[in-house]
C-alpha cells in the first residue's frame, strides 16, 4: 500500500499549508494555495514538484495563489464549484485517486457554503480547512449554526485515530475560550498546558488527533453533560447548545 508524506508550512499571519507527496509516483498535492510564493518555497525545500491542488473554499487566504501555481506547474485542481481554475468540481460523497490512494470529499458548509474537506481513509488523515480547528471551529460567515453542526457531525464520525489538519494556528485563543465553557474537563486542562508550552516555543499545535478534539473541543461536545450544565442548557438540543457555544465564542 502506498504511503504518503506530509509537509506542513506556515504562511500569511496564521495559515498552514500542507504538501502531500507520494515517493512512489513523485506526485505532490497542495491543500489550498493562499500564497503561491510560500507554496513554491515549500516545494523547493522538499524538492517536490506540484502536480495537484485541492482547494477547500473560496476565501483568498486559501486560493489566492491558485492561478500562479497552475501557470507555473500545470497542476490539476480539485475543489468546489465557483472557484476559478478548478478542473474537477467535487461535492459531498465524491472520491478520487491520488497516487493510488483514495481521497473522499466531504461537504462541510457553515464557514462558507462551498467548503470541501478531504479525507484519506487509508492514511487516517483529514483536511478540514476552516471547518474544524484544533479546539475550535470556523466562524459562520455564510451558513448558520444548524448547518455547521451538521457539518461537524460528518467529521465527528470519522475514525477517532484520524489526524486532523486544519488551516489556521488559532489554538491558543481557542484554548482560552474552551476552558471558559468547559472548566472542569481534565483532558482539556492538560491540553491547554501542552498548547501554551508549544506556542511558547513557537511550535505548531496543528495537526491534532480527532480523538483529542472529541475529548476537548467544545464545538464537538454539545452533548456533554458538564458543558450543558455549565451553560444551563440541560434540556436543549445538541444543535442549540452548539449555537450557544458558537455565539459565545464570537463575543469572547
Ligand atoms: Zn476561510
Ligand atoms: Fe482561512
Amino acid at each position: 500500500m502506498a504511503t504518503l508524506e506530509y509537509f506542513q508550512f506556515p504562511y500569511m499571519s496564521d495559515n498552514y499549508g500542507v504538501l502531500i507527496h507520494s515517493p512512489d509516483t513523485g506526485e505532490t498535492a497542495s491543500v489550498d494555495c493562499g500564497d503561491a510564493a510560500a507554496t513554491l518555497a515549500a516545494l523547493k525545500e522538499k524538492q517536490w514538484s506540484l502536480t495537484h491542488i485541492w482547494a477547500t473554499h473560496h476565501h483568498a487566504d486559501h486560493v489566492a495563489g491558485l492561478a500562479e501555481l497552475k501557470q507555473h506547474s500545470n497542476c490539476h485542481v480539485t475543489g468546489p464549484n465557483g472557484i476559478d481554475g478548478v478542473d474537477n468540481n467535487v461535492g459531498d460523497g465524491n472520491s478520487f485517486e491520488f497516487a493510488g490512494v483514495t481521497v473522499e470529499t466531504i461537504h462541510t458548509p457553515g464557514h462558507t457554503k462551498d467548503m470541501i474537506n478531504y479525507h484519506l481513509p487509508t492514511e487516517k488523515t483529514v483536511f478540514t480547512g476552516d471547518t474544524l480547528f484544533s479546539l475550535g471551529c470556523g466562524r459562520l460567515f455564510e451558513g448558520d449554526a444548524n448547518m455547521m453542526w451538521d457539518s461537524l457531525n460528518k467529521l465527528m464520525v470519522l475514525p477517532a485515530d484520524t489526524t486532523v489538519y486544519s488551516s489556521h494556528e488559532y489554538t491558543e485563543a481557542n484554548a482560552a475560550f474552551a476552558i471558559s465553557v468547559d472548566p472542569d474537563n481534565k483532558a482539556l486542562q492538560q491540553r491547554v498546558e501542552q498548547i501554551k508550552s508549544l506556542r511558547a516555543q513557537n511550535k505548531p499545535t496543528v495537526p491534532s488527533l480527532l480523538s483529542e478534539e472529541l475529548a476537548t473541543n467544545p464545538f464537538l461536545r454539545a452533548s456533554d453533560a458538564l458543558i450543558r450544565q455549565q451553560l444551563q442548557m440541560a434540556d436543549s438540543t445538541d444543535a442549540e447548545v452548539f449555537a450557544e457555544i458558537r455565539a459565545r465564542k464570537d463575543n469572547f
